[in-house]
């Protein structure tokens, strides 16, 4: 018999994010969160599925400790990483660059190729690649699978994938769009296209991934032709604390005018720019209290978030002809009910609506929000990363259609 298990790990700079899954049923056994790594303030949070949450307050040093903090608490609960139900670990790493296309077993090349995008990804890539070697100390023998944000955008055209700037200098340096959030995207666009009750490679769908960062797709046949992140997720929409798209002069005049280093200009538009920026406010949860309670400055940023989602269904409308779906998902998409009726405002000869009453439901299930009959349907669908990795890189090791 086939081990079952997956371990999902995601590790960011301070943190490490972890789920373990049960491929027979995609159930989780334990998810669990490190935070604060190398500071003295360490927390982990480990919850073991039926149980308890279990919480750990002292300090761990870097991500060696907290994987092995995360073991211990996996142990306790008969799950040990040295079980021979565990079948491989499958990392997020965020930049991939053009060549990742699918999931990949990692080895030594694979290693050394997601090393050698560090300057495209620089805060992202090392940080995947330390939970990736950490893993591999604790389990030299496991299968370890590297699940790419980008490579679901790998499929897009060269017309949509490169910039309008100097070939030789683009290339030089690797300039062009890849995209993010790709596992999202690919996950719901499939979803959608099964909530329809459609075969995904005969649906096309915009895929609105709203969180803390948002970016917007357009798939067509389940595969990725235009998206809204680019070189960096720092393009696109407007977000929690990016700018999205701009004028690049803007960066210029900083510095030539405003005195500012590209370091600083980096961190204004990466970290205090999109709705912080504009409100102070990052969480759309506190942006809509404060416009019902007539905060100008907060509906001012709110109907510039609203503004460029809009431009981007107009755009991706555009470039699919044919639109079956537009999909939410992510954090603001699954549960602002007003950022949903706001952004399809108005497109009725679009055939695009959201009926009132259903969007004002909230669950966790994939639901419709379009009105009976509409011409193209509207959808809440819930993300789900870890399954997507999971399933991803079960079906590199095991097979897919082998779950005993
Ligand atoms: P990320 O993974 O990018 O950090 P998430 O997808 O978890 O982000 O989304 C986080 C954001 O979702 C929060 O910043 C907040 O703006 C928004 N959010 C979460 N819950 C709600 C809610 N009930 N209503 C409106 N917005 C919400």
């Amino acid at each position: 018999m086939s081990p079952t298990r997956v371990l999902v790990l995601n590790s960011g700079s301070s943190s490490v994010k972890y789920q373990l899954l049960d491929m027979r049923d995609s159930s989780r056994l334990a998810v669990g969160l490190v935070e604060r790594i190398g500071e003295q303030t360490s927390r982990l949070k480990h919850t073991p599925a039926g149980g308890e949450s279990r919480e750990r307050g002292a300090a761990i040093a870097d991500h060696d400790a907290a994987l092995k903090a995360v073991a211990e608490e996996l142990a306790k609960d008969g799950l040990g990483l040295d079980s021979p139900e565990l079948a491989a670990i499958g990392h997020r790493v965020v930049h991939g660059g053009k060549f990742f296309t699918e999931p990949t077993v990692i080895d030594d090349a694979v290693l050394a190729e997601i090393e050698r995008l560090i300057p495209v990804a620089p805060l992202h890539n090392p940080a995947n690649l330390t939970g990736i070697r950490t893993a591999q100390a604790l389990r030299p023998d496991l299968p370890q699978v590297a699940v790419f944000d980008t490579a679901f955008h790998t499929t897009m055209p060269e017309s949509a994938a490169r910039y309008a700037i100097d070939v030789k200098t683009a290339d030089e340096h690797r300039i062009r769009r890849y995209g993010f959030h790709g596992t999202s995207h690919a996950y719901v666009s499939r979803a959608t296209a099964e909530l329809l009750g459609k075969d995904p490679s005969e649906t096309n769908v915009i895929v609105l991934h709203l969180g803390n960062g948002a970016s917007a797709s357009a798939v067509r046949g389940g595969r990725c032709v235009d998206t809204s992140m680019g070189l960096t997720p720092l393009e696109g929409l407007v977000m929690g604390t990016r700018s999205g798209d701009m004028d690049p002069a803007v960066i210029f005049h900083l510095m030539r005018v405003g005195g500012m280093s590209a370091d600083e200009i980096d961190t204004l538009l990466n970290k205090k720019s999109g709705l912080i920026g504009l409100c102070g406010d990052n969480d759309m949860r506190e942006i809509r209290r404060r416009v019902d309670e007539g905060d100008e400055q907060a509906e001012l940023a709110f109907d510039i978030y609203i503004h460029r989602l809009k431009k981007y269904i107009g755009a991706y409308y555009a470039v699919l002809g044919r639109v079956d779906a537009v999909a939410f998902t992510a954090g603001v998409g699954e549960n602002a009910a007003p950022v949903r009726a706001a952004a399809l405002a108005g497109l009725e000869e679009l055939g695009l609506a959201v009926d009132g009453e259903r969007n004002a439901v909230r669950g966790e299930e994939a639901r419709l929000i379009s009105p009976e009959g509409a011409r193209v349907a509207v959808a809440v669908v819930p993300t789900d990363e870890e399954l997507e990795i999971a399933t991803q890189t079960y079906a590199l090791v095991i097979g897919s259609g082998n779950h005993t």
